[in-house]
């Protein structure tokens, strides 16, 4: 019998593709992302393990016999979803591996936007160690208030970081009862309340038509101006020319952001012109040990799936709803 086709689309950790070879599938990776190319190299492929490569329905109306398509990784806004539930193609997620790193990282976002780390660098390697006092002011977490706007797997492990920290951890998100919030230990709040009296703000939502532009202008004046916001989310979800504007008028005190409107963002992107941003290129869940657990798991989701599916972990099925007859 012809051994199930596997393609990987572009560069994920040595562990997952081990699994899979192990697993006698045939596996080869493609990290050529034009559509001709991927319209002839998908065509008879049963799974593809995707980073993050766009695949619209131009490109998997040729997957003729696709099972499956599993992410590498927990958003899915680059995948057709609405064309795989049409077609009844399972979607799968690596929803236990990468909470924890992003959560590291905004930590990591908000500590270095709030201690002068660079400028105190800067200043011992300029020789000049005793003029510390000429630095601006700089802060602590301590007891501050942090508002989580979405409180799904990433959202919860920054409340637990924040709480190490001691600070007062609000939680924005009308989909959970308000109990649930509470049993970690978090104030749940409304919106605009919450964005107005935070001074950090951190953001873990889907990017979908009712997210896009989730924080623009009106959001971003109500916003104290010691404010830090926080995206580790999707680019598109905070309005980057709003968020500009507010920054280069100090209207809020800084920012951190890992993903863009356009990936990667164009050189003359407004943000590279201030100096209260700080950037990273959409690397928040790419720690190593992020990358093994990721690839392993999206793996393992194309294994169960199509040869033992009591083993998967039907939480990481994001359209089992539309599986069914
Ligand atoms: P999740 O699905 O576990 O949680 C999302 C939460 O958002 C849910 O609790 C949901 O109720 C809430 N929510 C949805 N719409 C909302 C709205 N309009 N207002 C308020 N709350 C709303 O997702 P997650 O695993 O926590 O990941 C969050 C997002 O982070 C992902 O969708 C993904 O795009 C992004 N992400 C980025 C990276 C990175 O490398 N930067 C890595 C992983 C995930």
């Amino acid at each position: 019998m012809d051994r199930l086709k596997i393609a990987i689309l572009g560069i994920v950790h040595q562990k997952g593709l081990d699994f899979l070879k192990n697993k006698n599938f045939e596996v080869f990776e493609i990290n050529n992302f034009e559509a001709e190319y991927l319209k002839e190299k998908l065509e008879f492929v049963d799974g593809i393990l995707l980073r993050t490569s766009k695949l619209n329905e131009d490109i998997l109306k040729h997957c003729t016999k696709l099972k499956i398509i599993s992410r590498h990784g927990v958003g899915y806004d680059n995948v057709d979803s609405d064309y795989l539930n049409k077609k009844k193609i399972a979607l799968g997620i690596t929803s236990k591996s990468n909470a924890v790193s992003v959560a590291e990282h905004v930590m990591a976002f908000f500590i270095y936007l709030t201690k002068n780390l660079s400028s105190s660098d800067h200043l011992v390697r300029q020789g000049n160690f005793k003029k510390k006092s000429e630095l601006p002011d700089f802060f602590e977490l301590y007891e501050k208030k942090v508002l989580i706007i979405g409180f799904g797997r990433i959202g919860k492990e920054v409340a637990k970081r924040c709480h190490g920290f001691d600070m007062k951890v609000y939680v924005y998100d009308p989909f959970l009862k308000n109990n649930l919030i509470e049993s970690h230990n978090c104030i749940p709040i409304e919106k605009n309340e919450g964005l107005a009296l935070a001074d950090y703000i951190t953001i873990h939502l889907p990017l979908n038509e009712n997210t896009k532009d989730f924080i623009s202008k009106s959001e971003l004046n109500f916003m104290k101006k010691n404010a830090v916001i926080v995206n580790t989310s999707r680019g598109g979800i905070i309005n980057e020319l709003d968020l500009y504007q507010a920054l280069d008028k100090k209207l809020i005190k800084s920012a951190g952001i890992d993903v863009f409107d356009t990936e990667p963002p164009d050189p003359s992107h407004l943000f590279f012109k201030l100096d209260n941003i700080l950037l990273t290129p959409h690397n928040a869940a790419l720690t190593l040990e992020c990358r093994k657990r990721m690839s392993v798991e999206a793996a393992e989701n194309i294994y169960y799936f199509l040869e033992d599916k009591n083993k998967l972990n039907s939480e990481n099925l994001v359209n089992k709803d539309f599986l069914q007859d």
